[in-house]
């Protein structure tokens, strides 16, 4: 079965934010054009005939720092991909605050773009200043009312909780500003310090400290409460919607099901194969013009691989690891693999057993990262 899915990175972006490790690059000064040219090849050589695409995500870095001229571009190279575009039922842009006009918006929604990821990370002046964002709370509000008035109707903003200095006051008021907007989804994640980033350089001098973990445990718990309340769903562990709004992109991922990735640094899964591109933009783009896929690595992903990913992607969601899909795609149960693990889990109640689907119980979703391990240690 061909995947229906595909993932394209926009590596640039007008700020570099502390604490991001993802593959981007200051856009001034950098061959955009040539990157979004290579992009559309890559694209014409991986899907030399068209797919059956039900999803689409542009992200990045930030897709929003692209002109109107070339973000229509790499829509327009994507949709290419589409057997029927109007198929795609879902087709996501990442946007950043205080980066799109009424004109990238009105071309957007034109172009078939139909939901909005817009990096708010805090609504809190001080603290957005703090993780080096280049946007005002004011500028990721207006934002997300200009998205409504040129008619998007799901959208959906990022969170960041345990940042450096910010208090349970600072979160809930984050919070609060979040469920006035009228959007219609919310992704949340705790702050990792990763390496090669300025958080850690300052975090191995001693300038920055980490909250402790209960007080993200303590902030986790406070925004499932309060969206919950408010009619969101948790339907993953760091996203929650409302109805008929759940990200039907994401789930290809958290179903280990198999996507496309195109763009410097991106990653995808086909054939049974997962890859990743080249980083470095000239290395991107010089292997494209050598008539070659810019591919760092791949790996062929074995069986107990994929079973090990089912479970630990699957049980990220509230509906958690179907049985009947595990049996139908391995033609084992999981009782067969993991069965030690299953009853050591459900002992604890960390696990429930539905009868139809494993999924995690609230403590679970508290303690997440200890249940995935376990699942990965089966065969260590
Ligand atoms: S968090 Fe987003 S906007 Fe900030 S540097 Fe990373 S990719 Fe760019």
């Amino acid at each position: 079965m061909t995947a229906s899915s595909i993932y394209v990175h926009i590596p640039f972006c007008e700020q570099i934010c502390f604490y991001c490790d993802f593959n981007k690059f200051f856009i001034k000064n950098q061959p955009v054009d040539e990157y979004i040219e290579a992009l559309g090849q890559e694209m014409k050589w991986a899907v030399p005939h068209t797919i059956p695409l039900k999803t689409i995500y542009i992200g990045g870095g930030t897709p929003t720092a692209l002109t109107t001229k070339q973000l229509k571009q790499v829509i327009e190279d994507v949709k290419a991909c589409a057997a029927d575009p109007s198929a795609v039922t879902e087709f996501t842009v990442e946007v950043n605050p205080g980066e799109v006009d009424r004109e990238k918006l009105d071309m957007m929604k034109a172009c078939g773009v139909n939901r909005l990821s817009i990096g708010v990370q805090t609504f809190h002046e001080k603290l957005l200043k703090r993780i080096g964002r280049a946007h005002s709370s004011q500028e990721a509000k207006d934002t997300v009312e200009q998205a409504k008035s040129a008619g998007f109707d799901n959208i959906s903003i990022d969170l960041m909780f345990g940042l450096p200095e910010q208090t349970m006051e600072d979160w809930q008021h984050s919070i609060t500003e979040a469920l006035g907007l009228g959007i219609q989804h919310i992704s949340a994640y705790s702050l990792k310090i990763e390496e090669k980033t300025m958080f850690h350089n300052w975090y191995r001098q001693g300038k920055i400290h980490p909250l402790p973990e209960d007080t993200e445990a303590a902030m986790y718990e406070e925004l499932e409460a309060k969206v919950t309340e408010a009619g969101f769903n948790p339907y993953e562990i760091s996203n929650f919607a409302v109805d008929g709004r759940e990200s039907e992109h994401n789930k290809t991922y958290w179903r280990n099901e198999e996507y496309f990735g195109f763009g410097a640094g991106a990653h995808g899964y086909i054939d049974g194969i997962r890859y990743a591109n080249l980083g470095p933009l000239p290395h991107y783009i010089k292997a494209i013009d050598s008539g070659s896929f810019p591919l760092r690595e791949t790996h062929q992903v074995t069986a107990k691989e994929k079973m090990e990913e089912e479970m630990f992607m699957g049980l990220r969601m509230k509906e958690g690891v179907s049985s009947k899909r595990f049996t139908g795609k391995f033609q084992q149960s999981y009782y067969d693999i993991f069965s030690e693990v299953i009853y050591e889990l459900t002992e604890k109640e960390l696990l429930h057993d539905s009868g139809t689907s494993l999924h995690l119980t609230e403590k679970g979703r508290l303690l997440g990262n200890e249940v995935f391990e376990k699942f990965l240690l089966v065969y260590e």
